[in-house]
């Protein structure tokens, strides 16, 4: 009997199965910031302007991502809103058909000032890294002196006030777990989300980049998140919607927004791993543990035609792993710094 030829995929998936439709772009790997557990001290290389991917070359990315069943879409840095012109990319993303769901991950310095543009090209969702409540303790956190620390703790939480009054993005706060810094403020960072209309999301503090020293003492698994919050009554399971990522999701009693909690470490959400990473110079990265990349740059840059660009993209989803090989008491770094890749 004759045998149908097999067409090839028209969608990202892997050799396990997973449909990969998530795509982070790094848009830059510039930051404001030094937080201790992204960036050594003095901070990493820059990347010559020339290394990092101009704004039409990202476009592209992202259109033939789309037409590849990608649906949504997070701009990511180092820090995203430095990048110059980063609105024309917005913009041409929001123009995209089918028009993916479109996010960007800030530390939220810029952000207040930004938001007519987020607005302007459809972001739908704010995530903002703010790992601490108290201004006093922002700088040692993020590499800034007390003074400029609470200085820039200021117009992150401006910028997170005027994102929720917009009334149409959504925001999320992104904090990492750190035993020495804000394990006493969990309960704090929990009351917000009775509070006002966000989410509080608590990730595992995890081992990326090789020039980071990672610190084993510093780990605190999400799972003492919840005993942390016994005080503050019961926790709500927030069923996990279609497209949702790792986060488990609860709620406080009467609370107006949510909480969710990441334990990329403590306990593998690789099985349902929907996403592939572009790092700021053009690495497409399958895993974030995981040294295998696939160098797009090269690609963009030799006249690859989008079929080309396709094939690289489906070559790149082949090559992420089933699952990552980190544990809490077996952490290994992996290669491509986090304020290139954008976490
Ligand atoms: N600069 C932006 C920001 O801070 O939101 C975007 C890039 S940053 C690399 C993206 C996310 O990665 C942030 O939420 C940050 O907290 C997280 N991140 C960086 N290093 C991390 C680490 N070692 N473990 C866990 N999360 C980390
Ligand atoms: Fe901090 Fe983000 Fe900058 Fe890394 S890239 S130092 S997490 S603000």
């Amino acid at each position: 009997m004759e045998q149908t030829p097999k067409t090839p995929p028209a969608v990202l998936c892997d050799l396990f199965g997973r449909r990969l439709h998530y795509l982070r772009l790094s848009v830059t790997d510039r930051c404001n910031l030094r937080c201790t557990y992204c960036m050594p001290q003095g901070g990493v290389p820059k990347l010559p302007h020339a290394e990092i991917l101009s704004l039409e070359e990202l476009a592209r990315v992202a259109q033939v991502a789309v037409s590849l069943g990608v649906d949504k879409i997070r701009i990511t840095g180092g820090e995203p809103l430095l990048r110059r012109d980063l609105p024309l990319l917005l913009l041409s993303i929001h123009g995209l058909k089918p028009r993916p769901d479109l996010r960007l991950t800030t530390n939220g310095r810029l952000l207040e000032a930004h938001l007519p543009d987020l607005l302007a090209s459809g972001v739908s969702t704010v995530n903002v890294s703010l790992d601490t409540l108290r201004p006093e303790r922002y700088g040692a956190i993020t590499g800034l002196d007390e003074r400029e620390g609470a200085k820039a703790h200021a117009e992150v939480w401006r910028g997170i006030h005027a994102a929720l009054d917009t009334g149409r993005i959504a925001v999320k706060i992104n904090v990492v777990l750190l035993a020495d810094q804000n394990r006493d403020e969990l309960a704090a960072f929990a009351r917000l989300s009775q509070d006002l209309p966000l989410a509080v999301r608590f990730i595992e503090y995890m081992p990326v980049g090789r020039r980071t020293p990672f610190s084993p003492g510093r780990f605190l698994a999400a799972s003492q998140v919840t005993e942390s919050l016994e005080g503050l009554g019961p926790l709500e399971p927030l069923p996990s919607r279609p497209g949702d990522g790792p986060a488990q999701r609860f709620r406080l009693a009467g609370a107006k927004g949510e909480l969710g909690l990441i334990n990329a470490l403590s306990s593998h959400f690789c099985a349902t791993c929907n996403r592939l990473r572009l790092s700021a110079e053009g690495l497409l990265v399958p895993c974030l543990f995981s040294d295998q990349t696939l160098d797009l740059k090269t690609v963009l840059r030799g006249g690859g035609d989008d079929e080309a660009l396709a094939a690289a993209l489906k070559a790149a989803a082949a090559l992420k792993p089933r699952h990552h090989m980190q544990t809490p008491a077996g952490l290994q770094h992996s290669g491509c710094a986090m304020s290139r890749l954008g976490g």
